[in-house]
């Protein structure tokens, strides 16, 4: 069973191709309390990234499997976003990283940079392959209003989630992965940056 906090079924149609200049442009603020309009499109982000991750549900692959969404990717330019990743314990558990963030901005960044060993991806890109190195801070500050928690949150997060949480702020400020990548040498790389 597929719980939805709203009542669509979370579907591959949903999410706006970077084809889409919606996709390149800045997001809004929000406005707090959120309009029944706003609080719909985070349920729809939350509904669609745990669709993606359920393993009923997604058996047959119709969703990309997602980590995290950002509201110009369901075709809202507000700035909000959603972040479940699930980081395996050495138990064979799972532990999930679940933000639900509204207004989110960074505030703070390492100078130490670190990149994915493969690049990344996005629910957005799909047409044409962008390989390369994204270049991201390794450790950031971030600041916003957690939907799920009620409250403002003051997170730092390192390594990997720091660069889910990069790439999803990139989302609000109407910027996309492949727009970090070196165009002259894709692969480009400084023995300094941490490889993820
Ligand atoms: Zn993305």
């Amino acid at each position: 069973m597929l719980k939805k906090l709203q009542n669509e079924i979370p579907a591959a149609n949903w999410i706006t191709e970077d084809t889409e200049p919606s996709l390149l442009e800045p997001c809004a603020d929000v406005i707090l309390p959120l309009t029944p309009k706003d609080e719909k499109i985070m349920k729809r982000m939350i509904d669609w990234v745990k669709a993606s991750q359920n393993k009923v549900f997604n058996a047959n692959n119709i969703l990309t499997e997602a980590i995290g969404i950002a509201a110009p990717q369901i075709g809202e330019n507000i700035k909000m976003y959603y972040i479940l990743l699930p980081i395996p314990n050495k138990d064979e558990t799972i532990t999930y990283y679940e933000h639900a963030l509204i207004n989110p901005k960074i505030i703070g960044r390492s100078k130490q940079i670190a990149y994915l060993k493969k690049g990344e991806g996005c629910l957005s890109v799909t047409n044409h392959p962008h390989e390369g190195l994204v270049p991201r801070s390794y450790k950031i500050n971030v600041t916003g209003y957690d939907y799920l928690k009620k409250k403002k949150e003051n997170l730092t997060v390192r390594g990997y989630e720091a660069i889910v949480f990069q790439h999803e702020q990139d989302h609000l400020e109407g910027k996309l992965f492949y727009h970090h990548i070196n165009k002259d040498n894709p692969w480009l790389n400084d023995e300094k940056w941490i490889m993820i």
